[in-house]
């Protein structure tokens, strides 16, 4: 499905509070990263600070590229010709759409409507990931790992000149419970928001491998989660390309460089190959 015309027509609490604290879990990482770039004795010359802007924007473009791209794209039966010819085979009746739905697609309650090939309801992103977006749910999770492990590592340059100078009890209960130093006064505003930034970075980036890491097997294996958590595996094509160049288009290996690439998906949403 191409952009939804008319977007933000669609935007509802349930989609602009995800998105808004989703953006300043966003911000608060780059300032983070800002902040010790700007630190002396991380960047040594103005050429690895210029690498680091470079590589450092190249993650967040994407990040941001693909949230904006996944938002736009509905996934949802909205405007979609279902065939009636074919209801009974896998087809399914969806009494709060009142409609025939075809097979793997799934209603929302939170979006409220039925989902072409539904896999979750994303709550950081607060829509769907489906049968049109799923290509950028995908990028937007794997430059979210990689922007994390990047942050992650910046801090750890850090940390590790701490434990230089000889870490101090101080010093790690502001990175163990930074909120508890906050409540009980031992630290200043600033202390707290660098360690608990850090932390969120490093509890991000384990999050976000055991989901990149679960959905690349879905993706590899043609399975939506709830296909894969029922062991229904018809949808297996036999091979992983043949699976991936089925979700992610035809231009399946440049879709992870940037979300304005074009690769359209071999399939309607409505009809599957088994
Ligand atoms: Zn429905
Ligand atoms: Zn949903």
């Amino acid at each position: 499905m191409p952009l939804v015309p008319g977007w933000w027509r669609r935007l509802d609490a349930a989609l602009v509070l995800p998105i808004c604290l989703t953006g300043l879990l966003i911000l608060s990482v780059v300032l983070e990263v800002l902040y010790i770039l700007t630190q002396e004795g991380v960047v040594v010359s103005g050429l690895h600070r210029g690498a680091h802007i470079l590589l450092a924007g190249f993650l967040l473009l994407n990040v941001l590229g693909n949230i904006f791209m996944f938002i736009c794209t509905s996934s949802s039966i909205k405007g979609v010709f279902l065939p009636t010819s074919l209801v009974g085979q896998g087809w399914e009746y969806c009494y709060s759409c009142q409609t025939h739905v075809p097979p793997r697609c799934q209603h929302c309650f939170t979006c409220g409507i039925c989902v072409l090939r539904r896999d979750h309801h994303c709550v950081l992103l607060g829509q769907c990931v489906g049968f049109h977006n799923q290509r950028y749910f995908l990028c937007t999770l794997l430059y979210g790992w990689a922007g994390l492990l990047y942050a992650t590592i910046l801090n750890a340059e850090i940390f590790l000149g701490i434990l230089h100078e000889g870490l101090s009890f101080h010093t790690a209960f502001l990175l163990i419970m930074p909120w508890m130093m906050l409540l009980t006064g031992q630290v200043g505003g600033s202390a707290f928001i660098f360690a608990f930034v850090a932390d969120t970075c490093v509890m991000g980036f384990l999050f976000c491998t055991a989901f990149l890491f679960f959905h690349s097997i879905l993706l590899t294996r043609g399975s939506t989660s709830r296909e894969w958590f029922a062991g229904d595996q018809r949808y297996d094509l036999g091979c992983w390309w043949h699976n991936v160049r089925e979700a992610l288009g035809s231009q399946w290996y440049l879709v992870w460089l940037c979300p304005l690439i074009s690769s359209p998906l071999p399939g309607d949403g409505v009809h599957f190959e088994m």
